[in-house]
C-alpha cells in the first residue's frame, strides 16, 4: 500500500513520508490540507493545531 500526495503525483511508503513531503514541497498541512506562505508558518500551525 502506498500513500499519495494530494497536491502532486508523488507517492510514499508511509504516511509520515507524505507529511514530510507536503511540508517541504508544498507548505501544506497534511492533517487539514490548509496551505501556508512558508515552512515556518506551517510548522507553527501544526504545533498549535494538531
Ligand atoms: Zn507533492
Ligand atoms: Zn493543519
Amino acid at each position: 500500500m502506498s500513500y499519495a500526495c494530494s497536491s502532486c503525483d508523488a507517492q510514499f511508503q508511509s504516511a509520515a513520508g507524505v507529511t514530510q513531503h507536503v511540508a517541504l514541497h508544498h507548505d501544506t498541512c497534511a492533517e487539514c490540507d490548509e496551505s501556508f506562505e512558508d515552512t515556518d508558518a506551517l510548522r507553527e500551525h501544526v504545533h498549535e493545531s494538531h
